[in-house]
């Protein structure tokens, strides 16, 4: 076995393990409730796997437009 080989081998299984958390992340139950505020968020934003309520988005959204301007 050269150090090629072995090199190789490590990156392959660092990919798998790359792989493994992105699956066990698109696992995970979608956020029922707003990380924020609690509000419900709607079955609609569940399937995009949004954490915010629609309100706390648009809050944060207009916060970073305000912060990217100043
Ligand atoms: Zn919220």
């Amino acid at each position: 076995m050269d150090e090629a080989d072995i090199a190789n081998d490590s990156i392959l299984a660092d990919m798998e393990r790359r792989l493994a958390r992105l699956q066990a992340a698109a696992d995970k139950p979608p956020k029922t409730h707003c990380e924020k505020c609690d509000e419900p968020i709607t079955p609609a934003r569940q399937k995009l796997r949004l954490n915010l309520c629609f309100d706390c988005a648009l809050l944060l959204e207009r916060a970073g437009r305000f912060f990217r301007k100043g």
